[in-house]
């Protein structure tokens, strides 16, 4: 069986500044520190801070095994593309990853598939791993429809060059970000064994590729959410801004 190291991403999206950035990249940093090397080296640990903290932010982690990305990237290398950044300023910043796809890009930004196929592209080709985000909305889990547009997204969202060592799944289904609500063990179960089966028919390296849950995942909540078959880990909003709820997540990783 393909062992899959558990990973707990954080994603701050438009919050902080810079002072408080650090200070919580270090806490968290500092509780991975204090617990040990065992229970460091269970769980790969990533914060995603907004586009300006991302260098102090890698610079004030450095070394300490905390990993940082950027929350989003421009297809392009470089160019007249105002307001946007480049995979390769996110991986000269420090960054080893990037997330694509978030839903709220999807939705703010009118971003579809191949836009973020392109995107994870990008990344790759700058040496990130890309955490390629897919999920339904209420209306289209209610309709019944919540496998199909999961489906299609994954046709569409990851790029030919992907594997296991350079993307990341994040299974995000929109009605449950930030909301409070998140999704029973058996939805989850039933979507990620779908995500499980699209990779491993489409790439040599599938059932390599980690799958994480996304959707007000909690300290409350995390153990039955990371015990459920095919979830490699987390994607977290709302708790990762607190360094005490994000590193109990992590230590609910079985
Ligand atoms: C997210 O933004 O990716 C997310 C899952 O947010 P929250 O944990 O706050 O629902």
């Amino acid at each position: 069986m393909t062992e899959r190291r558990k990973l707990i991403a954080g994603n701050w999206k438009m919050n902080g500044l810079k002072t408080d950035g650090v200070a919580l990249a270090r806490a968290v940093a500092a509780q991975r520190a204090a617990a040990g090397p065992s229970a460091a080296s269970a769980v790969d640990l990533l914060v995603c801070p907004p586009a300006t903290l991302v260098w102090p932010v890698a610079e004030a982690v450095a070394g300490t095994g905390l990993a940082v990305g950027g929350q989003d990237c421009h297809p392009k290398v470089s160019g007249a593309h105002t307001g946007d950044i480049s995979a390769a300023m996110l991986a000269e910043a420090g960054c080893t990853a990037v997330i694509v796809g978030h839903s709220e890009r999807r939705q703010d930004h009118g971003e579809g598939d191949a836009l973020i196929a392109a995107k994870a592209a990008a990344a790759h080709a700058a040496g990130l791993m890309a955490i390629i985000c897919v999920g339904e909305t209420e209306t289209e889990r209610d309709r019944g429809d919540a496998g199909t547009v999961v489906q299609r997204q994954l046709t569409g969202s990851i790029p030919p060059g992907a594997t296991a060592a350079n993307t990341v799944i994040a299974y995000e289904p929109v009605w449950a970000i930030g909301t409070g609500r998140t999704a029973t063990a058996t939805d989850v179960a039933e979507i990620h064994a779908l995500i499980r089966a699209d990779l491993v028919r489409r790439l040599a390296t599938g059932n390599g590729v980690r799958i994480l849950y996304g959707g007000s995942v909690k300290p409350a909540n995390a153990r039955d959410l990371m015990a459920v078959p095919d979830v490699d880990g987390a994607l977290v909003g709302g708790a990762s801004l607190k360094a005490d709820e994000f590193w109990a997540i992590a230590m609910s990783c079985p």
